[in-house]
């Protein structure tokens, strides 16, 4: 007798629903991707030239803690890929204010045995000629960090899933989810298995009205800029780097491995509306530009080659939010400004969530990187 596969619906296609897709596909469900734009969807939060990889944490040291596990389920995704889409060029971090972020980052690597080095500021100052040193107050290398690759990402996902069946959807708008009877409704057309996962990212709100005012979209520039000549060649060797000034972190990722020199910035806007136009501001381009010119030398004539404005949710304490919902039901909120690293193992952890492997509770403390106390009722 043949035993029937158990069925899923993941909704949106961004790095999250498909790698739900491919972790169910893993344990043997057969299941179908429901994406409202294209796969991959340009205006996803998920689609992009590089995403920073690291271990370091700064506060947020339960998501510090869960980076091994982050790593190994990147390598068990390449090795069904058949190829790596991770740069292992490490991250340096240029510290100009330190908001209680050195002392936990430091506990954290030594935790996890990650290695990094306190350089010293005259050191920097030759080695990293990009860098603005006056008023540094300290700078820290580390290993275990480098770039993901997204838009190569999405793009191999896609191509796994559809060659091992998955069934993908595009133009698959759904207006309406009943997690009781596991259904989605697209148009006139109802979709029906035994589970359903929300991934829809920014726009989760739409689905799960309960996440309204706590998960937030939050509008974000990024620039993409040629550097200059003179400094093409520091820029060729260079790690990610992150600096911390009194307004906030900047992160920049650098022109390597056939990507565009990066800049964004980590604080958080939170307004904006996913559905509204990616044209940024002369405001939005102003707060990024204020932070590189603090952290970074010659930052005037750095050429702009784009300029655009994405979107992530971000919650108050930047917690991911991975939950029940009804009774074939579940959701993932990960949107955060720090999703992308994680979205493996998150995906991961709630396809064996579904496999019978581990309970609600479980699921929903290791996703926001709490004890497990803090959420079971
Ligand atoms: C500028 C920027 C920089 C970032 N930097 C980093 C970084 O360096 N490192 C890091 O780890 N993370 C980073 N992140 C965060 C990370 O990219 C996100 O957390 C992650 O991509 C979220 O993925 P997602 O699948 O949840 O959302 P998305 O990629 O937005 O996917 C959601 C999908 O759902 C679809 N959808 C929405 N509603 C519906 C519906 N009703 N029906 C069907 N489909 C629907 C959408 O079309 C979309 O394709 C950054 C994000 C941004 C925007």
């Amino acid at each position: 007798m043949s035993v029937q596969q158990e069925t899923a619906i993941v909704v949106g296609g961004g790095i999250y629903g498909l790698c739900t897709a491919w972790a169910l596909a893993r344990r043997g469900f057969q299941v179908t991707v429901l994406e409202a734009g294209s796969l991959p969807n340009p205006r996803g939060s998920s689609h992009d030239e590089h995403r920073i990889i690291r271990h370091a944490y700064g506060k947020l040291e339960g998501y510090a803690r869960l980076m091994p596990a982050a790593f190994a389920v990147w390598d068990t995704l390449w090795s069904d890929l058949g190829v790596r889409h991770l740069a292992p060029i490490g991250a340096s971090y240029f510290v100009r204010h330190d908001d209680n972020w050195m002392e936990p980052t430091i506990r954290a690597l030594d935790e996890m045995a990650i290695g990094y080095r306190l350089t010293p500021i005259d050191e920097a100052r030759t080695r990293f000629p990009m860098i603005e040193t006056e008023g540094l107050q300290a700078v820290v290398e580390t290993e275990g960090a480098g770039m993901l690759f997204p838009a190569r990402i999405l793009n191999d996902l896609v191509v796994h899933l559809s060659a091992i069946g998955v069934d993908l959807i595009t133009g698959a708008q759904v207006d309406a989810i009943d997690p009781e009877r596991g259904t989605a409704l697209v148009g006139g057309t109802l979709y029906a298995a035994d589970r359903i996962v929300v991934c829809t990212g920014p726009w989760i709100d739409r689905l799960v009205p309960d996440l309204r005012g706590k998960a937030v979209p939050s509008r974000q520039a990024v620039l993409y800029l040629a550097p200059p000549p003179e400094l093409a060649k520091a820029w060729s060797e260079a790690p990610v780097i992150v600096t911390r000034g009194r307004e906030g972190g900047l992160y920049t990722m650098p022109p390597r491995y056939g990507m565009r020199f990066k800049v964004g910035d980590h604080r958080f806007s939170r307004e904006g509306d996913p559905d509204g136009d990616r044209v940024p501001t002369a405001l939005d381009i102003e707060r990024v530009r204020t932070l590189f010119a603090e952290g970074f030398r010659l930052s005037d004539e750095y050429r702009p080659l784009e300029a655009k404005a994405c979107y992530y949710t971000v919650t108050e304490d930047e917690a991911f939010i991975v939950r029940p919902l009804g009774a074939r039901g579940h959701f993932i909120s990960a949107c955060s400004g720090h999703g992308f690293k994680l979205a493996a193992l998150v995906a991961d952890r709630l396809a064996a969530r579904l496999a019978g492997e581990l309970d609600d509770a479980e699921l929903t403390a290791y996703c926001a990187a709490r004890p497990l106390a803090e959420v079971r009722p």
